[in-house]
């Protein structure tokens, strides 16, 4: 832990300022008014005030408790509503963050693991930053007026404090030593349990159709387990520290109140300034209580969230953005292009491959599986760069800049397309909400009457308005192509690449595809990766890899 890790967390409440400050101002007054209580009892007890009922000075007193009771309410809500704004906005850059990730960023990562992160650590991120810290700052506040109050009460009886103090504040850098390391691993074992969760759930046919309910049941339960005994090991250290201080508290006010009844009886202290020291005691270590689980909980934050700022700060793995607006044209060359997969570096996909794919022809891209044919998509696609050797569109380079440009004029239809839990008219143009503009609406409908999905859409419940439940289940594969080819038709593509799209299809699925296909492909450039002999002998031009 070092100085940058608080500095980091603390900036996210940067843009907050005036928030926090009023928040701020408020919370100091309500911590000021409940400081002046103790003084009341030492008034009441030792009958300086007014025994009559109806006293104004009654009537005062209840005035600022109905203020205080006010003030306390509106004091939790700014901080709870500052904490919302906080990990929210936190969230959004993390989500904005990932979704420019490169394709081999997320080869090394597990998806349902980073969601748990994103979740369940910005959760915590969000309640230390705000209302404990609002608490924490309160609770100095009242432990520094409770400290002022009692010397000016009894400065004998404070002198106790003078040993207490520094004694806790040794002790509580001793426990914060000890939770960091151990909270990182607890969110990481947490994380693994969502991990194995979401794996177990999505893949429930596959437990059901081989009985495999024991070994994913354990799976979880282990690493549930593993959870369990990282979460075990912190609030044993915390439970320690609680044990501690306790005997702190009770030993130091049984002294104080040996020392105080000594000094009654010299008649150096009232019963009323007694009472109230021990109140203004007791409540100056709830407050150093509160700061102590404060501070342990901003250690615990500090390391369960190194995950997230890390992903924040490491600005590798980024995809470029679109430099300008042209649209790439040509014929497409592989010059001496070698790749492997950055996470399988000893195996070469392709060494010094030289092909040519000619502009507003039909190139079938056949062979064996596993040799490479969807890895020419994606390096065409610029999901991943060769690692040696250029791609060429035209007479330029598509290097990491023009990547994004030309994906501009690039569609592609995969064996199993892609879909998000939305609507579906969402899923063809993401930026239509619920209510989409009569001109995307008549587009949309145009682009599915090409792809032949218009039928089969208007068929659905709410028709394009139909929700798509996770991922396109309850879509058929065929269903599911034809809103993909829809979505490239959208697009309006110069080169269009598709793999292996009729394989899991049926006969009579395939011939409505193979229609909606050539109304997507007039006088484009078009790859298609292929066994079939029909799309072999229709084609201009063979590439065997
Ligand atoms: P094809 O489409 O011709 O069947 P692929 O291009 O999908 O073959 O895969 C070629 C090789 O690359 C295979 O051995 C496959 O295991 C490997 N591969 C594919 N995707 C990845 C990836 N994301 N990370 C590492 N290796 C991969
Ligand atoms: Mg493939």
């Amino acid at each position: 832990m070092n100085q940058s890790d608080h500095i980091q967390r603390l900036k996210l409440i940067a843009p907050y300022k005036k928030e926090v400050f009023f928040a701020l101002s408020i919370m100091l007054v309500t911590a000021v008014a409940q400081l002046a209580l103790p003084k009341l009892v030492n008034y009441y007890v030792d009958g300086l005030a007014p025994a009559t009922l109806f006293a104004s000075f009654h009537l005062y007193t209840l005035l600022a408790i109905i203020v205080f009771s006010l003030l306390s309410a509106v004091r939790f809500y700014l901080f709870e509503r500052l904490g919302i704004k906080v990990v929210s906005h936190f969230r959004l850059t993390i989500h904005k963050t990932l979704l420019h990730k490169t394709a081999s960023y997320f080869d090394a990562i597990n998806i349902a693991e980073l969601a748990s992160r994103i979740n369940a650590d910005t959760q915590m991120l969000k309640d230390a930053l705000t209302t404990s810290a609002a608490q924490a700052i309160r609770a100095t506040t009242i432990t520094i007026g409770c400290i002022i109050m009692m010397f000016t009460l009894s400065t004998t009886l404070s002198l106790v404090l003078l040993f207490c103090i520094p004694t806790f504040i040794f002790a509580t850098k001793l426990l914060s030593k000890k939770i960091e390391p151990l909270s990182e691993r607890e969110q990481d074992a947490l994380a693994k349990t969502n991990k194995i969760a979401f794996d177990n759930l999505n893949g429930h046919t596959l437990i059901k159709l081989y009985s495999w309910f024991g070994s994913s049941q354990n799976r979880y339960h282990n690493t549930t387990q593993s959870y369990i005994t990282c979460a075990k090991r912190t609030i044993s250290a915390i439970a320690v520290f609680q044990a501690f201080f306790n005997f702190l508290i009770f030993s130091s006010l049984i002294i104080m109140l040996i020392l105080g009844s000594h000094l009654i009886k010299q008649n150096t202290l009232t019963i009323g300034e007694l009472a109230s020291y021990v109140l203004y005691l007791g409540m100056a270590f709830t407050s150093l209580n509160s700061l102590a689980s404060f501070w342990a909980e901003w250690v615990h934050t500090l390391g369960a969230t190194r995950y997230l700022f890390q992903l924040l700060d490491n600005d590798n793995d980024v995809e470029p953005l679109a430099q300008s607006k042209r649209r790439f044209i040509g014929d497409i060359r592989f010059r001496d292009v070698s790749f492997y997969y950055p996470n399988k570096p000893e195996k070469h996909i392709f060494e010094k491959l030289n092909i040519q794919i000619k502009q507003g022809q039909t190139t079938v891209i056949s062979g064996p599986s596993g040799n490479g044919k969807s890895t020419l998509a994606k390096l065409l696609l610029g999901y991943y760069l060769p690692t040696n050797g250029e791609i060429m569109i035209g007479n330029h380079s598509l290097n990491k800049l023009s990547i994004a440009c030309f994906r501009k004029t690039i569609a592609y239809v995969e064996q199993e397309p892609i879909m998000f839990s939305s609507s579906i008219i969402e899923n063809l143009i993401p930026e239509a909400t619920n209510t989409p503009t009569p001109d995307q609406m008549n587009r949309v409908i145009s682009a599915c009457k090409k792809a032949n999905a218009h039928d089969f859409i208007e068929q659905l419940p709410d028709g394009y308005f139909t929700q798509i439940c996770d991922r396109g289940n309850q879509l058929s594969g065929g269903q599911k192509q034809r809103i993909a080819i829809a979505r490239a038709i959208l697009h309006e593509p110069e080169v269009v690449i598709l793999d292996e799209y009729t394989s899991a299809l049926d006969i009579e699925n395939q011939q409505v595809i193979e229609q909606a296909m050539h109304n997507l492909l007039v006088n484009k450039t078009v790859i298609i990766i292929s066994h079939k002999q029909e799309h072999i002998a229709n084609a201009d031009n063979l590439i065997l890899l």
